[in-house]
Parts: C-alpha cells; structure tokens; sequence
C-alpha cells in the first residue's frame, strides 16, 4: 500500500498535453503528425552522481533537467518524463523536497510526468526517461561535423566540476540545479550540423562528435568561456575545468559561418562562444594565441 500512497501524494498531478497519465498501466499520448518520438533515459545513484548531502530538491530538478538536456542535444521539443525510484526507506521530508525540485524543472520547461515506477532498494537511485518531439528527418546527430563549421559551446563550462571540488560555493547552483539549453537546442533545428550535451567534459563529449563524424578539430584555448570565479586560477587550472569537468549540461554543436549569424540574429536566451574549428585532421589539438599547444586532458569515467 505504501506505494500507491506514495505515488498518490507526491507524483499524482492533473496533466495537460497528455492523453493518460499516472494512474493507469501505462500512459498514452498523442504523436503530433510527421513528428518522431525522442527518447532517452539517464540514471542518478546516490553517492556517485550527486553528494550524499544534496538537497532532494535538488536531486529532484536535476534528475529531470539532465533528461531534458539529451532532448534538447537532438534539437527536440520535450513533453513527458517517467520517473522509476528506488528508496531505501519512505523518507515524506525527502520525498516532498524531491518531488517539488522535480515538479520545478518539469514547470519550467512544460514537461509533464506522465508515469513511473517505485520500489524499495538499499541504494537511493532515480532513474528518468524523457520524451519529446521532432518533425521527421530533423534530429540533430553527432555524427554531422563537415569540415571548416565552427564549433560553439553555450553558457560557461567547467562551473559544476570547479562547484563539486569546493562544496558551499556560489558555484554549487550550477552543479545542483544544471540549466538544460531547451530553447538553444531548438532553435539550431536546420542551422547545427552537429551536436552534443556537455555531461562527461567538453573534450570527451567533442570526441564524440569527431568520432561520429570521422573528422578533427582545434581548440582555442583562450576563447574557451569560464566564469568569473574560475578566472583567479591559473590557465592550465582554468582549461583543465573547461575541457575536463562533468555535469555542465551545456550544448556543444558545429556549424557553418553563415548559419552562426543567423543563429545571432535570432538571438538565443543564453551566450554561445565559438571555441574551434573542425579540420580533417585525426583527433583533437589546441591552439593558443594561434600557435599549438599540446595538452593532456581527462573526460568522466562512468567505470573508473
Ligand atoms: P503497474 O503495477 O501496473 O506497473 P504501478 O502500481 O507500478 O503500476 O504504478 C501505478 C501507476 O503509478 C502507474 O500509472 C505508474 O506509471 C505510476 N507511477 C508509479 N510510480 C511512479 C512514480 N515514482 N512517479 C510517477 N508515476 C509513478
Ligand atoms: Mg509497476
């Protein structure tokens, strides 16, 4: 009984757009025409992808925005998420934290829960699975890069990796509460070539792209976009959070010089910053102040 009391206080709420939701054996819900479904689904475990100290309201928002951020990487629009949580115990505190932090971010991005699941395990895990749209053939792969595009990153990178080595600062919004680039990721629908959510490192998402995309890329090391706080470390310090850090949830994409101005001129809720240039060379380099500048960086290990 336990569950469905769970189920009915915390994840039951009156939802527009949706033909069914919780409640039901499943949910329904309508495809809008010559649209694909976009899918996908992300998994946060207690203790590995947050601290164990992070405000379940927190844990709430994130574990929705870090779904809405795949979405929004293939340049689709969101509308639905399941929820599937494992909980060592029934924690009503926890649960009401949690379900408003979710409750936030689904508000904010008018996404509904359409359903879920919710079990009892030693491990507090949150498992999410986002849904949305895109009209057919419009997806945004990875694997799209042509040589001479730009490559452009949104908003500040390495914000959440500097917040996790230093707990309590101002920076910690940025680790607990990621800002999932929705609109971007739909406005470069047509423009982009290719693109990626910063999840794992910029550098190791960027070699995604190339990979996919059987081309190479150069960096620019000074016009990668830090914030503030990050400018009082050194270069190498600062680049190392730039290339290396998780949990941005930025976009990276590539894109030809001309679709970048219209890009501009449709002026996006949030800054981009071209940081490179794909070549046909192997791999990734860095360039600063236009000379090469070898560096060794590291991308997130999920089994490390
Ligand atoms: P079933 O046994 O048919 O799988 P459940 O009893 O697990 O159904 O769930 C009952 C309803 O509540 C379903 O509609 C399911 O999608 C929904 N649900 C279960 N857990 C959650 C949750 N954590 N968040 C949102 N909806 C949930
Ligand atoms: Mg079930």
């Amino acid at each position: 009984m336990a569950e469905f009391s769970i189920i009915d206080t915390y994840f039951k709420r009156p939802s527009t757009d949706v033909d069914l939701g919780v409640g039901d054996d499943s949910a329904l819900l309508s495809p809008p025409p010559q649209q694909q479904l976009v899918i996908c689904t992300d998994t946060l475990v207690a203790g590995r992808h947050f601290p164990l100290d992070t405000s379940p309201h927190a844990i709430g928002w994130k574990s929705v925005a870090v779904n809405l951020s795949d979405i929004a990487a293939m340049g689709a629009k969101p509308q639905s998420i399941l929820l599937a949580l494992s909980l060592p115990q029934i924690d009503h505190e926890w649960l009401k934290g949690f379900s408003q932090g979710l409750y936030a971010c689904c508000d904010q991005f008018r996404v509904a829960l359409i359903g879920g699941d919710t079990t009892q395990s030693p491990h507090l895990t949150i498992s999410v699975t986002a849904l949305g749209w895109i009209e057919n053939g419009q997806a945004i792969p990875r694997s799209g890069a042509q040589v001479d595009d730009l490559i452009v990153v949104s908003g500040t990178v390495g914000d959440a990796a500097f917040a996790l080595a230093h707990l309590g600062h101002p920076l910690q919004q940025r680790l607990d509460y990621p800002t999932p680039r929705c609109e971007l990721g739909q406005i470069l629908k047509g423009l982009a070539s290719s693109m990626i959510d910063v999840s794992d490192g910029l550098a190791q998402d960027l070699g995604h792209i190339l990979k996919a995309s059987a081309v190479g890329a150069v960096i620019y090391l000074d016009q990668l976009p830090v914030s503030e706080p990050l400018r009082h470390l050194t270069l190498e310090k600062q680049w190392q959070y730039a290339l290396s850090g998780g949990d941005d949830y930025e976009l990276c994409f590539t894109i030809s010089q001309q679709n970048y101005q219209k890009l501009l001129q449709l002026q996006p809720n949030v800054q981009t910053t071209i940081i490179g240039k794909i070549n046909i060379q192997h791999g990734l380099t860095f360039e600063k102040d236009g000379l090469d500048h070898p560096l060794h960086i590291h991308g997130y290990q999920h089994f490390a």
